[in-house]
């Protein structure tokens, strides 16, 4: 059976993760972004089983107990989470499969899964992140500050991962992110 790779993108809330990702998908063409289970509510404009699974918290407890999440963490109170069993069948396939997810869950996936790339989305300065994340506009501003709080504490993991890449530049940002994941998958081809 041929195996595909496992890219772990993390990075501050705001970073640009979520656009680079979409990216990816459009110009690689095996990529695979698993979807997160989580007990966040949705958001104006998120559609269940789009963005996320919204689950109750009793039914992130069964997935936790029945083994089926690779990862879970807590991000600013509500838990998140990747489903276990589709990503392994994805990687059999062959397919570049990538996980968008927190710092926390980035280091628990390459204790488990040490063949697993993690790749840091940095924001070219907090400054610039904290714009961005008022402009979204999803947020109220006291979970702003919970994501800056976040974020720094996520920045000081960065040189732990295989690779950072700062996202000043979008297209430049997507270049870079397509080269590395096509050389990886080369490399598995062999
Ligand atoms: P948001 O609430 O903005 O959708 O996500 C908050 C944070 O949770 C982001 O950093 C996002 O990457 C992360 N996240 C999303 N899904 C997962 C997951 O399955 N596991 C972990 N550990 N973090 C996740």
């Amino acid at each position: 059976m041929r195996n595909g790779n496992l890219f772990v993108i993390s990075g501050p809330s705001g970073a640009g993760k979520g656009t680079l990702v979409a990216r990816l998908v459009s110009e690689v063409p095996d990529v695979w972004v698993s979807r997160s289970v989580t007990t966040r509510p949705p958001r104006s404009g998120e559609v269940d089983g789009v963005q996320y699974q919204f689950l109750t918290d009793k039914e992130f407890d069964q997935l936790i107990a029945s083994d089926g999440l690779l990862e879970w963490a807590t991000y600013n109170g509500n838990r998140y989470g990747t489903p276990r069993a589709t990503v392994e069948e994805h990687i059999a396939c062959g397919e570049q499969v990538v996980l968008e997810i927190d710092v926390q869950g980035a280091f628990q996936v390459r204790e488990k899964l040490p063949q697993a790339r993690l790749v840091f989305i940095e924001p070219p300065s907090l400054e610039a992140l904290e714009i961005r994340l008022r402009g979204r506009g999803t947020e109220s501003d006291e979970a702003v500050e919970e994501r800056l709080a976040a974020a720094r504490v996520e920045l000081s993991r960065k040189m732990e991962y295989d690779v950072r890449l700062v996202n000043d530049d979008l297209d430049e940002a997507v270049q870079t992110l397509v080269r590395y994941v096509n050389e990886q998958a080369e490399k598995t081809r062999g």
